[in-house]
């Protein structure tokens, strides 16, 4: 789960060991009338984080509640796009585009200057659609459970990254003698992004 520094470090001093889903499912499971929690898991550490502090439930206190409301204040300041990572957007995009993936990436590159994410946009652009891809079919705004607007985002991702995926690819295209390293050494024989 990536969420900013700040909101993570403030967490981390009242509670050095405590994971930050465990903030998460502490917070549902104070609520009143809360009977169940259901929490996805996919590892074993997960599930042994979760039943660690699930065995001996204790609600929130007043002071954990205080720093929940801060961070999310700073969640919500800090994330351009509020994508929970679902995934369920994904499964039947027919232009197959890493919506979530993408999503966090606009995310990053909009806390501070765009770094290394313009590389991985690269990279998961050679087998999946780009943003400009998406063909407003709507499917996945359908499924999303956040009522993101994920087409109009969508366009938002390709001004950001698209715009210098093409300046790249044509650069690359105007150097003609240009040679890369491993087997495949001419642009002919490149099958990766590079040349397009
Ligand atoms: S609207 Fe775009 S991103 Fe969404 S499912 Fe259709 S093609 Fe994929
Ligand atoms: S369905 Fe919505 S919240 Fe879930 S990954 Fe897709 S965009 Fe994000």
């Amino acid at each position: 789960m990536n969420i900013p520094n700040m909101a993570e470090k403030l967490m981390k001093e009242h509670a050095p060991h405590a994971s930050v889903p465990s903030w998460a499912i502490r917070y549902a499971a104070s609520q009143e009338g809360v009977f169940m929690v259901l929490s996805g898991m996919s590892a074993m550490d997960q599930l042994q984080d979760n039943t660690s502090y699930m065995d001996d439930f204790k609600p929130l206190s007043e002071d954990e509640n205080e720093i929940i409301r801060q961070v999310t204040k700073i969640i919500n300041e800090d994330t351009a796009i509020a994508c929970t990572t679902c995934r369920y957007c994904e499964k039947d995009c027919p232009m197959s585009i890493a919506i979530p993936d993408y999503f966090a990436l606009y995310n990053s590159a909009s806390r501070s200057a765009m770094s290394n994410e313009i590389l991985f946009y690269m990279n998961l652009a050679t087998n999946h659609g780009r943003a400009k891809d998406c063909i407003a079919c709507g499917q996945c705004e359908s499924v999303c459970p956040q009522h993101l607007h994920i087409i109009d985002h969508l366009k938002d991702v390709s001004a950001k990254f698209d715009f210098h995926l093409l300046s790249l690819q044509k650069n690359r295209k105007q150097e003609p003698d240009l040679k890369i390293q491993g087997t495949a050494n001419t642009r002919k024989d490149c099958k990766c992004w590079c040349f397009g």
